[in-house]
């Protein structure tokens, strides 16, 4: 029998109702004749609540505990799903994450999956099981003890089960339709993408377009399973949703798929660094060192021994970043004048495999903002995409103008 995965995120088994929906939907892809594999989230709002309860019980808590208890979730939810199914007339199992087993190594809240052993789930399938639920985002390490693999992960165990099992698909149901141009809610013009390339959707995903977890597209793209996001409030058809797949797939793309944005950033200023090697080493080794997520990286020119370096990161990690730099400078390590830190920026990214082909579309970018008169503060590139740092109070503005500039209302 060919298999499928099905994983349907939080708010899509919020309620006993909303589970029994979901089984409805899994219900149809047995009758077609697979062999299913439902991956579960907890239920929306449960992860939120359980790291909550660790947080006031021990600020500092140990990472094994951590992870015993925010798996739970899911555990519910694996059962629940089960049972339902098994009140459908169709033979279902529940399995934890331990059981299957899913390996990972044992960096806890953060692990990474080794490997899955698709043998006990197949002779399960082998002896008349039709559907085997598993609970999304938890594994097991090494030593033995439960882990999780980052918030929003149960993403990335749906894709890892679809590449053990070599499914025929794996299908994320969630609560929008979709991949969209850019965010709805900031253009209405948005459009829904029938099929967009796993290179893109890696990059609108760690740009923070939400619908995906960055791991699970970075291994749907190294494994190529065919990935499809769909909505499941929704009647669906075959050709639902969005398809992630390989760029082969899609006959004529877009220079430009879509925009996508981060609405928090800061760019931050070290004025006057002594250049010397190793200090770029040294400035970005103590920040990552201090779990600041460095973003862009700019290297001003230098003048008589000194060089001003911008980067960007997370608004919320600034004060962080600060004190670091402080304690480099104080410990004699790194050498500079001053750190000048603007809290008031995003980020704007246009996106598309068509650039690698198509010149021109940095000019026309840059052209659109400015005719807008917003100010460009720092801009980066890759083969697929070109952010630039704007003012905060722009930022929707910005979306906007280059929705309509690449014209992504048009299919
Ligand atoms: N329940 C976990 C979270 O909220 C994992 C997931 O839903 O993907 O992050
Ligand atoms: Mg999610």
């Amino acid at each position: 029998m060919p298999v499928l995965v099905m994983k349907f995120g939080g708010t899509s088994v919020a309620t006993l109702d909303r589970i029994k929906r979901a089984a409805k939907r899994v219900g149809v892809e047995v009758a077609k004749g697979y062999d299913v594999i439902v991956i579960v989230s907890a239920m929306s709002g449960e992860t939120n609540k359980l790291v909550g309860f660790v947080n006031e019980t021990s600020p500092l808590y140990d990472a094994r505990e951590y992870d015993a208890i925010v798996s739970s979730g899911e555990n519910v939810t694996a059962g629940l799903m089960a049972l339902t199914l098994q009140e459908m007339d169709i033979p279902a199992r529940s399995w934890q994450g331990w059981q299957v087993p899913v390996k990972t190594t044992s960096a806890h809240s953060a692990a990474r999956i080794e490997e899955i052993p698709s043998d006990n789930i197949m002779s399960k399938f082998g002896e008349g099981m039709k559907v085997a639920v598993v609970a999304g985002f938890q594994g097991v390490s090494p030593e033995g003890r439960i882990t999780t693999l980052g918030r929003g992960g149960s993403d990335t165990t749906a894709v890892a089960f679809a590449a053990a099992f070599d499914a025929e698909r794996c299908d994320i149901y969630t609560d929008v339709d979709g991949v969209y141009t850019t965010d709805p809610r900031v253009s209405e013009k948005a459009r829904k993408l029938d099929k967009i390339a796993f290179e893109e959707m890696l990059e609108l995903a760690s740009l923070g377009a939400k619908v995906l977890q960055t791991r699970s597209v970075e291994l749907a793209m190294r494994y190529k399973v065919k990935l499809r996001v769909l909505s499941s409030f929704e009647e669906q058809s075959d050709e639902a949703g969005t398809l992630v797949c390989d760029e082969e797939e899609i006959m004529e793309s877009n220079v430009v798929s879509g925009v996508a944005f981060s609405r928090d950033e800061a760019k931050m200023t070290l004025i006057s660094v002594a250049d010397r090697p190793g200090i770029a080493a040294s400035i970005f080794g103590t920040l990552s060192d201090a779990g600041v997520n460095v973003d862009m990286i700019i290297q001003n020119i230098s003048e008589e021994g000194r060089t001003d370096m911008t980067f960007s990161c997370p608004v919320d990690q600034v004060a962080r970043a600060e004190k670091a730099m402080q304690d480099a400078k104080d410990g004699g390590e790194i050498n500079y004048h001053e750190l000048i830190a603007d809290e008031n920026t995003a980020k704007v990214s246009v996106v598309g495999i068509g650039m690698r082909s198509h010149t021109g579309v940095a000019a026309k970018m840059f052209e659109a903002l400015s005719n807008e008169g917003i100010n460009i503060k720092v801009i980066t590139t890759s083969e697929i995409k070109i952010s630039v740092l704007v003012d905060r109070k722009y930022l929707e503005l910005a979306v906007q103008t280059l929705h309509d500039a690449f014209e992504l209302e048009k299919a």
